[in-house]
């Protein structure tokens, strides 16, 4: 049994970004892997070292400023479950919140988790648009295919990135990075949802969970002819 922690689903959920936790799930479910599915907003409490896969998604500055210090609160046990290996994906807002601190346009600041030694300050352009980038899966280049709409330009310093880009902004705009990677933590600017475009950092995160728990990482093979087609109709318009 797998239990996946949908972290502010009323906050935190632009553009579909649920469809990441339903991609996840129907991907576990295909090889009969249970999943259990908690949503936990402001205020609830939660056992990270329970939770498998951990997901955050995007929000506006308004939306972020609100979960901010319910995050702060949690950091502490998420360090720890982090530490051990815990699977997190956070999109947008979600990957801002989990730097240092997200300097708005008004100048607010808006402090973040901490966990990442990254920081995002807003920039004069939105930076929206399709993404291609390619990422490292287990060794082999993937490219990866997603859309961004964020104005907060996020400089990931010494950390590795999830990708680099190929078509889009990513990060910043400025430097070819996109997203970031730390420990089994993945932070990016992909919305689309993400997951459901790309099965195969889909099944990447469920390797890793499973891994984590000590559970044969092995995954059954699924019929991914559509999911590719889809991949590849998008990459061939973009690049
Ligand atoms: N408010 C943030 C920004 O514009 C995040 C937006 C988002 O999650 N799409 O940078």
């Amino acid at each position: 049994m797998l239990k996946v922690c949908h972290l502010y689903p009323d906050l935190l959920n632009l553009y579909g970004d649920r469809g990441n936790v339903i991609a996840f799930v129907q991907r576990c479910r295909w090889r009969g892997i249970p999943v259990e599915v908690l949503e936990i907003n402001v205020g609830q409490p939660v056992n990270f070292n329970e939770i498998d896969f951990l997901f955050l998604g995007g929000g506006s500055d308004r939306e972020q400023s609100l979960m901010s210090a319910d995050l702060i609160k949690r950091k502490e046990a998420l360090q720890e479950a982090v530490a051990d290996g815990l699977v997190v994906l956070a999109i947008c807002g979600g990957y801002q919140m989990l730097g240092q601190y997200y300097l708005t346009h008004q100048g607010q600041k808006i402090p973040g988790l901490g966990i990442l030694d990254l920081y995002t300050k807003a920039g004069r352009q939105r930076m929206i648009g399709n993404v291609v980038i390619e990422v490292n899966i287990n060794g082999e280049p993937v490219q990866v295919v997603g859309f961004e709409n964020h104005s907060g330009q996020t400089f990931v310093g010494n950390l590795e990135p999830l990708g680099k880009v190929l078509a889009g902004f990513g990060n910043n705009g400025q430097d070819g990075l996109e997203g970031v990677r730390y420990q089994n933590v993945f932070g990016t600017y992909l919305h689309g949802p993400l997951l459901p475009k790309n099965y195969r950092l889909t099944d990447y995160f469920i390797s890793l969970a499973l891994q984590r728990r000590g559970l044969p990482a092995e995954l059954t093979a699924l019929d991914n002819r559509l999911e590719e087609a889809a991949v590849q109709a998008m990459v061939s318009r973009l690049l």
